[in-house]
């Protein structure tokens, strides 16, 4: 998908930051897929800028907890030299399990920005205060994409 910038004469965008960077996140799970990873992708940004990406490799480093948010997390407090990510957005494809919630609650990430849902395994059912209480969240940003991908890979899947 073109991401498109915005213009300079214009106030409106025909694409929001946030679906700008939710691509920069998709970018990442098409990086998982290509792995054969389960396609799940993940950017922080931090003052208007991506400062740390990552994608799903639990596959790769046959480590249950390498979820892209982990990645992007660990990334992102290496970039800034501090492990509280408080003035920053975390971008994620789908629904942060339980895992992941709690690590973003613990690194104090001021809004979580996500794709799909995730009605199984997401935080939203399991701990919906696992972020810090002043956390804004944003869910279904490009959530067709980001939902069309996790079914194909697993479509894809059952065929093999
Ligand atoms: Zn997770």
């Amino acid at each position: 998908m073109p991401i498109t910038y915005y213009s300079s004469n214009s106030d409106i965008p025909t694409v929001t930051r946030d679906e700008e960077f939710m691509s920069m996140a998709l970018e990442e799970a098409r990086k998982a897929l290509k792995k054969g990873e389960v396609p799940i992708g993940a950017v922080v940004v931090c003052e208007g800028r991506i400062i740390a990406r990552g994608h799903n490799l639990t596959e790769t480093l046959t480590d249950v907890t390498a979820h892209a948010e982990l990645q992007a997390i660990t990334a992102a407090a290496q970039y800034l030299s501090g492990k509280y990510l408080t003035n920053c957005t975390l971008y994620v494809t789908l629904e942060p399990c339980v895992m992941c919630a709690g690590a973003i609650g613990w690194a104090q990430i001021s809004r979580i920005v996500y794709g799909a849902s995730d009605p199984k395994r997401g935080f939203s059912r399991f701990a919906p205060k696992a972020f810090h209480p002043k956390a804004k969240i944003s869910a279904g940003v490009l959530e067709k994409t980001c939902g069309d991908l996790l079914s194909s890979f697993f479509t894809e899947k059952r065929k093999g």
